[in-house]
């Protein structure tokens, strides 16, 4: 099973794969049918969730929902520190995940809008480096796991400041690693070599702990939000939460 998801993660895209995969893992869910693990976007249980990842990780994605630890992180926080469920919002969320999609176009407070360059899951056509939108025109955006395959990170920051409206906020989450600096080489353009320097092919640049920093040379203000370690363990261990997920809680600068 694990190899099998390794090898499936690495060539096709996530979210192509959110597309497919759907269905095949509803009928997986049967396998896993149980009361260990609840995934707290879709309210489902189960004896433990599917391996997911690369290098797959046990206990990662929400059969149901397709969920993973940093999306049910995410929903909780939205939940506890925030007025996102009950404020009357203008939301963009930039390549939006497919477990949060129906979810949050259904809320009623939100007025709810989703962009991406290509996939087949947002509404609206657009590249993160010129967002189609009005200055001052959202109240929160997300924008998860996309800076590390844009040419332009500080650029789609920018955009992203620009259309936020004063007081507005977003989180923009990106794969964070041990590393003193970010690792980025223009002149790396072989799938082989971006996978080997950057960890996947599709990737421009490996981030290291300056993320928030560098975000914030947008204008943006970034917070390296820590709610993960404020939960206590039951919790986190009833939802496969990830253990250090900082999430980058942005603002309006
Ligand atoms: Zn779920």
């Amino acid at each position: 099973m694990k190899s099998i998801i390794s090898f499936v993660i690495r060539y096709i895209p996530r979210k192509y794969l959110q597309l497919v995969s759907h269905f095949f893992l509803r009928i997986l869910a049967i396998f896993y049918q149980g009361n260990t693990v609840t995934c707290n976007v879709c309210g489902h249980s189960f004896r433990k969730f599917l391996p997911y990842g690369r290098k797959a990780r046990e206990n990662a994605l929400c059969p149901n929902c397709l969920a993973l630890e940093r999306h049910r992180l995410m929903w909780l926080f939205l939940q506890r520190e925030t007025e996102f469920f009950s404020k009357p919002l203008r939301v963009l969320h930039i390549a939006p995940e497919l477990c949060f999609i129906d979810r949050m176009k259904h809320l009623p407070n939100l007025d709810y809008i989703t962009g991406d360059i290509e996939s087949p899951l947002a509404t609206v056509k657009m590249d993160v480096h010129q967002i189609p939108f009005e200055d001052n025109s959202f109240d929160v955006v997300f924008c998860n796991h996309v800076l590390e395959h844009v040419d332009d990170d500080i650029q789609a920051c920018r955009e992203i400041n620009r259309v936020l409206k004063p007081g507005g906020w977003g989180i923009i989450q990106s794969p964070v690693y041990d590393l003193e600096k970010t690792l980025e080489d223009k002149s790396i353009i072989d799938p082989a070599e971006r996978e080997r320097l950057f960890g996947q092919r599709d990737h421009v640049r490996k981030y290291g702990k300056d993320y928030a920093v560098r975000l914030s040379l947008s204008g943006l203000k970034v917070e390296e939000n820590n709610f993960v370690n404020t939960l206590d363990k039951g919790l986190n261990q009833k939802h496969a939460l990830p253990e250090n997920e900082v999430i980058f809680l942005c603002s309006k600068g």
